[in-house]
């Protein structure tokens, strides 16, 4: 039985992928500080195979047994978490990531970093593919989140071209699903907390910046793909659907039924006016590609929080 540790395991994205591992007959060890996962994302797993250690990947991490894979997912990721965790947020992407890197190398184990579409900043190349180096502000607001996931980018590939550690990172886009917190700020969950409580939904600016919203289960299947594969350069994993954020608001509204209007409120400093992934890389080196459109995947999500989907 392979063992996996996911860092991370007990937020969003690691809870669905100790659910996806324990699935396919692997051990995890769910390694999470819990500063922005919880212990409801994970308490519906009671198989023996599944151990839950609380500790910040900040500091050195040890496991005694053997490990075979490392998914490092520690991290702030929506920006009211890491606008009010900065410092944390730079720590955990480099110490934490340090960490990370050390375990695997230590166990020979794969890795695999969660990165983000974050690191092409607010693009000039558009859609994104994997050779664009991005258009980051360093020093802006969201440079704590930014930086910290191109520092660690950088150090996986210096742990996989120096110490010969078999490295892999996802650049992943903006993905959501069941178990986002209704008050984690993104758009998704934000746009659905309001609609279902009819309150107004706030767009931010004009709502004509564009994102491009991927299924939670598509995403855990690129990186079960990606860590078993020989690439070691980053892949895009994300879908390529593009929408403004009020054609999201729009689509809400009308799935849930909501009587809601929409408001509009001041665009945040540097917020990306474009996002889409190129995901030939994906496609052709991972025969990897999204299967659930935006509707479809929002009917899944509020069918997950027990809501009844308007029929329109
Ligand atoms: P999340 O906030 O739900 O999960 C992050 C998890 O990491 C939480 O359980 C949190 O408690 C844990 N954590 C934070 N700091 C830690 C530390 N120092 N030590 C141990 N655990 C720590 O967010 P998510 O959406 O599930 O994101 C998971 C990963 O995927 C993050 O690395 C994020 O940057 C990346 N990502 C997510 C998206 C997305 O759309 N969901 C997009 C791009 C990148
Ligand atoms: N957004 C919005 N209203 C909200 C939350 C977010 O208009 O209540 C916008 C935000 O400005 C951004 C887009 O939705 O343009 C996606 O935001 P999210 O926080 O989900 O992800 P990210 O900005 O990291 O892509």
């Amino acid at each position: 039985m392979p063992t996996s540790v996911v860092t991370g395991g007990a937020g969003f994205l690691g809870s669905h992928l100790c659910d996806r591992l324990l699935a396919a007959g692997h051990r995890v060890i769910c390694v999470d500080n819990l500063d922005t996962g919880t212990l409801e994302n994970i308490e519906h797993i009671r198989q023996p195979e599944f151990a839950f250690l609380q500790h910040d990947m900040i500091q050195h991490v040890t496991i005694d047994e053997p490990v075979d894979y490392v998914f490092h997912l520690a991290s702030p990721a929506s920006p009211i978490d890491y606008l009010r965790l900065p410092l944390h947020t730079l720590k955990v992407g480099s110490y934490g990531t340090h960490n990370a890197l050390g375990l695997a190398k230590r166990h020979r184990a794969r890795f695999l970093l969660a990165s983000t579409s974050e690191v092409y900043g607010d693009p000039q190349q558009h859609p994104q593919s994997e050779s664009y180096w991005g258009h980051v502000n360093p020093i802006g607001p969201r440079g704590v989140y930014d930086e910290a996931k191109r520092y660690a980018e950088a150090l996986t590939m210096a742990y996989h071209r120096q110490q010969g550690v078999d490295t892999h990172i996802v650049r992943i886009f903006n993905t959501y699903g069941p178990r986002m917190r209704p008050h984690d700020g993104r758009a998704i969950p934000t746009f659905v907390r309001q609609a279902l409580e009819d309150k107004p939904l706030t767009v931010f600016g004009q709502g004509q910046q564009t994102r491009s919203f991927c299924f939670v289960s598509d995403l855990i299947e690129g990186f079960i793909r990606l860590i078993d594969s020989e690439i070691h350069t980053p892949v895009n994993i994300g879908n390529p659907g593009e929408f403004t954020i009020l054609e999201l608001a729009e689509v809400i509204l009308r799935l849930t039924g909501s009587r809601s209007s929409i408001v509009y409120e001041a665009l945040p400093q540097d917020d990306p006016t474009v996002r889409r992934p190129d995901i030939g890389l994906a496609r052709s080196l991972l025969g990897w590609e999204p299967t659930i459109g935006l509707e479809e995947g929002l009917r899944l999500t509020l069918e997950g929080m027990g809501v009844e989907v308007a029929v329109a």
